[in-house]
């Protein structure tokens, strides 16, 4: 049999691209090899993509031909993700990923709806996986959607009675119109369509009722998803760039989705089925306790600092919605210039999406020695003079630890009350993004300075200046 030089050709891209993406998933393991892992990626992709458009030849021998139909919608797409991505605010990032992950989504059930029209029905595994993709792609696509609108504050948490129940039922509907329509190998639209809507909706009755602060869980869990039909795609294709495309994204999530349970000391069934830090009545009881509250001047700030011999900062989500994170390390800066040891304990649910504070000091050129994990923090905050929580709530809330009737109780959280100061920076009393009360405002050793983390900050640098 004569060698298809172009086949060879297509093979040795598909072998580029699979690489690239290792090596750019591996990079993207630290802060500082991120971008670089993420161009190289790219660019895996882009050649990928390529060569399939020009190289690829069907069953039949057929080259791809409608070009302008492939090319135009790579602009559109290639517009939309570029303009959105460059628009979209730091504290947005989430409701971004939700919904490009929706696509990916999308597109495998796109895919698998097309494929089935045209199946023989001679291969029923190939039946079997296409109907895969559609189930997975379909659920990942409107779970995907509503926690887009959950994220965006459009959709709040729903829960009935019976909910988990009514679920399983629609999830095992979709489940057997699938194995009927591989057991049965006809064209059979009316049950394809059945399968799509059970598909679709089990996607929203699940992420429906999730609770607010398990939505890092979830779209972890979405993400993988649309990895794995993804994957599913590949099969179908006989793509091996897409297959290892999807299997990487799909184990990457998996894998992503266990650490952030463990991180919130969770099962992925209770995530699932238990409303955590949803708008409950427990969120708001939690807020009886109470007392009195100190605040702090930003000279007194500055003194504190300034004698301290240690110092940890507890980044949060207001630090992102302020910006500060470019100020917060000329702080940093100022006070090791100084002779104060200053660190960053960072908690991994911290701000609105993995990652999400390594990001942010990582963009502002914080050294990555300096940021702690939640253990080797705990470990520290008994010998440490001052800790400054900037915009940070939930992650430091000892209801967490102590108070049983809290929709967070169970939630590892940094240990910020074994500090011999606490310095809470924020704008007012307002709860954090699981909406209860946080006793630690309230403690003896802690003391409030009040206003937008970013001007506060900058008052602060300028007063330890002038000291
Ligand atoms: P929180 O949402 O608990 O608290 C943020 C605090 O920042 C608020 O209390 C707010 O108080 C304050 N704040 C807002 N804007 C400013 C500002 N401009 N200047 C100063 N302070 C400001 O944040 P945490 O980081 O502690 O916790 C993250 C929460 O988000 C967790 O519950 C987590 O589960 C959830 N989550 C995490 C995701 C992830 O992947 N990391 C994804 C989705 C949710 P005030 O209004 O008074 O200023």
């Amino acid at each position: 049999m004569a060698l298809d030089v172009q086949q060879v050709i297509l093979w040795l891209i598909y072998l580029f691209g699979s690489i690239t993406f290792i090596l750019g998933l591996k990079r993207l393991s630290h802060p500082e090899t991120a971008r670089t892992g993420n161009l190289m990626a790219a660019v895996g992709m882009s050649v990928a993509i390529l060569g399939t458009i020009f190289l690829y030849k069907d069953t039949n021998g057929e080259k791809l031909h409608n070009h302008i139909w492939i090319f135009g919608g790579i602009i559109i797409g290639a517009l939309v993700g570029t303009l959105t991505a460059r628009r979209v605010k730091m504290t947005a990032m989430p409701q971004m990923v939700s919904l490009f992950n929706g696509m990916g989504g999308a597109c495998a059930a796109i895919i698998s709806i097309v494929e089935y029209q045209k199946y023989d029905f001679t291969d029923s595994n190939i039946t079997a996986v296409t109907l895969a993709a559609l189930l997975i792609g379909g659920v990942s696509f409107s779970g995907s959607m509503v926690a887009f609108g959950k994220l965006n504050g459009n959709v709040s948490d729903k829960v009935f009675p019976g909910q988990s129940v009514f679920n399983m039922i629609v999830l095992l509907i979709a489940i057997a119109l699938g194995v009927y329509l591989v057991v049965y190998p006809m064209q059979n639209i009316v049950m394809l369509t059945l399968m799509i809507t059970m598909c679709l909706l089990y996607g929203v009755l699940f992420v429906l009722p999730i609770g607010g602060a398990d939505m890092p869980v979830v779209i972890s869990l979405l993400n993988s998803f649309t990895g794995i039909a993804a994957a599913c795609g590949g099969f179908i294709y006989h793509n091996q760039v897409m297959l290892t495309g999807g299997i990487l994204v799909g184990s990457a999530g998996t894998i992503l989705t266990i650490l952030m349970c463990r991180a919130m000391n969770r099962s992925l069934l209770n995530v699932i089925i238990g409303n955590f830090g949803g708008n409950s009545t427990a969120a708001t009881q939690a807020g009886s306790e109470k007392g009195n509250i100190k605040e702090i001047s930003i000279s007194d700030a500055a003194i504190l600092l300034s004698y301290s011999k240690k110092i940890l900062i507890v980044p949060g989500y207001g630090l992102a919605v302020a910006q500060a994170q470019h100020i917060i390390h000329e702080l940093e800066m100022l006070l090791e210039e100084r002779g104060v040891e200053v660190k960053y304990a960072i908690h991994p649910v911290a701000g609105r999406m993995p990652g999400h504070m390594n990001v942010l000091l990582a963009e502002a050129d914080v050294s990555y020695d300096r940021l702690l994990e939640m253990e080797d923090a705990n470990a520290e905050f008994g010998t440490t003079d001052a800790v400054i929580v900037i915009g940070a709530n939930d992650v430091v809330n000892p209801a967490a630890k102590n108070d049983k009737s809290s929709p967070i109780y169970g939630m590892p959280i940094l240990e910020v009350e074994n500090a011999q100061n606490v310095i809470v920076m924020k704008r007012s009393m307002n709860a954090g993004y699981a909406g209860i009360e946080n006793q630690l405002f309230y403690e003896p050793k802690t003391r409030m300075l009040f206003g937008d983390a970013k001007a506060s900050l900058q008052k602060l640098v300028s007063e330890v200046k002038a000291n």
